[in-house]
């Protein structure tokens, strides 16, 4: 047993950060608390996606009220406030930085005030570092589309304003102000708004929130897409507005920084005019956000970057595959959030550098290896592949918390080994050789 692994059961719980940075009593929170400082850049290639071969993938540390993130840098999603199966002590265990949560899932339950009244999302859930909130606009919108419709879909072709997965009922309505939505938990009739989304956010309390906006999907039309950049547009004022409002009577609090999303679907031309929109308002950080084909997902990030300050952060909203993480760092991304990790955990979908492979097949019933040769991670350091694959078998929850605990851990560190490798000046040749193993057999990442 390594000492790191005997740590996680004997160390006390890390203290809480109980005076964030820039929080004072009487006074609105400090902004210079919040920003993000490069360290490396990669250098130009005749490769580049960027004006004049420009590669924007970087090194830094984002420095927020709640602790400073390393980037690029992985961030977990803990939807509802929770990593699900796995306690904030063992995510900080495994070198998590941060985590996200969504804000719609936390409008609904618990609501926003018990967690403004517990101090805030961090202090709230017991997580000793930075938080994010999306705008619950993804989740409203979705409701819409049908679930599970949005990123990196399957087009064929298909093109409808009136989107909606088929035996769903469409459950969200978008107009000029807002949307209005039917509630997935009991069928009650809520809006959100620009408005509606800033003051819950605010009163979430994380480090970095997102601007409302409208979620398109590739099936949308091009007129559909060229209204709602513009309304996106109109909403982020509004949130700006609404943002800096908040921030000067909710006095006493640390700052929150707010990044303004970017949609305009795989549109060039609609991408470059929404950044430069997203560009001239007072936003600390931008979103890339939206529907995107996975065959130019690096591209959409370089357009973005070359319309928008270096000094902003970039964040790339939902996106799920190993060689998508590498076009997105290589093009300029900063932090990246996924659900893939927990959720294909759940499920059995074990992520190792050889690539993903499913613990419940015969195979593994009698293999008492760890999950991934060589992984230093408190599940391989611990347990067996023949011990996960009976509790996953079993619907033991243990069996949810190890499986999730080695993929969140294979993604954090993926992520720090690529912050050294652009640090380094080797991120060329480490992306080609991980990306060579991992999709060697041909395996989904
Ligand atoms: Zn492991």
């Amino acid at each position: 047993m390594t000492a790191n692994t005997e740590s996680i059961v004997q160390a006390p719980a890390p203290q809480l950060v109980e005076h964030p940075r820039g929080a004072e009593p009487g006074k609105p929170g400090d902004r210079s608390a919040f920003r993000f400082e490069q360290t490396t850049r990669l250098p130009d290639s005749p490769n580049g996606k960027g004006k004049g071969g420009a590669r924007y993938g970087r090194t830094g540390i984002l420095h927020t009220p709640h602790g400073d993130i390393k980037t690029p840098a992985f961030v977990p999603v803990a939807t509802q406030g929770a990593m699900k199966a796995v306690l904030p002590e063992s995510m900080t265990q495994l070198g998590a930085q941060c985590l996200l949560s969504n804000a719609f899932h936390l409008y609904e339950r618990p609501g926003e005030d018990v967690l403004d009244e517990a101090g805030g999302l961090a202090k709230f859930m017991n997580w000793n570092g930075p938080t994010f909130t999306d705008s619950g606009g993804f989740q409203v919108l979705s409701l819409g589309a049908g679930f599970k419709k949005t990123l990196a879909m399957d087009v064929k072709g298909m093109k409808s304003d009136d989107v909606i997965a088929e035996g769903k009922e469409r459950m969200a309505f978008v107009d000029e102000d807002g949307v209005t939505f039917k509630s997935p938990l009991n069928g009650s009739l809520h809006r959100f708004s620009a408005e509606i989304s800033m003051n819950i956010q605010h009163k979430l309390g994380a480090d970095i929130m997102f601007a409302f906006d409208e979620l398109t999907t590739l099936m949308n039309t091009r007129r559909y897409q060229e209204n709602s950049v513009e309304r996106t547009y109109r909403w982020a004022q509004r949130c700006v507005a609404e943002h800096e409002r908040l921030t000067q009577s909710r006095l006493g609090k640390p700052y929150q920084a707010l990044y303004g999303v970017v949609q305009g679907a795989n549109y060039e031309d609609l991408r470059r005019h929404a950044a430069s929109q997203i560009a001239s308002l007072d936003f600390d950080g931008v979103g890339i956000g939206g529907a995107m084909e996975k065959r130019i997902i690096g591209d959409i990030c370089a357009w973005i970057c070359d319309e928008m300050p270096e000094s902003r952060p970039r964040h790339v909203l939902g996106i799920a595959a190993v060689d998508d993480i590498f076009a997105c760092v290589e093009n300029g991304g900063d932090t990246f959030d996924c659900v893939a990790p927990a959720r294909c955990g759940r499920n059995g979908a074990i992520f190792t550098r050889d690539g993903r492979y499913n613990i419940k097949r015969a195979q593994y019933k009698h293999d008492f290896g760890p999950l991934e040769e060589g992984c230093q991670c408190y599940t391989c350091t611990h347990y067996t592949r023949a011990y996960v694959d009976h509790l996953l078998r079993a619907h033991e929850m243990n069996g949810f918390t190890l499986a999730t605990i080695h993929n969140e851990y294979f993604f954090v560190h993926l992520l720090d080994d690529i912050r050294a490798s652009i640090d380094g000046g080797y991120f060329d040749e480490f992306r080609d050789e991980t990306l060579a193993r991992f999709y060697a057999n041909g395996s989904r990442g």
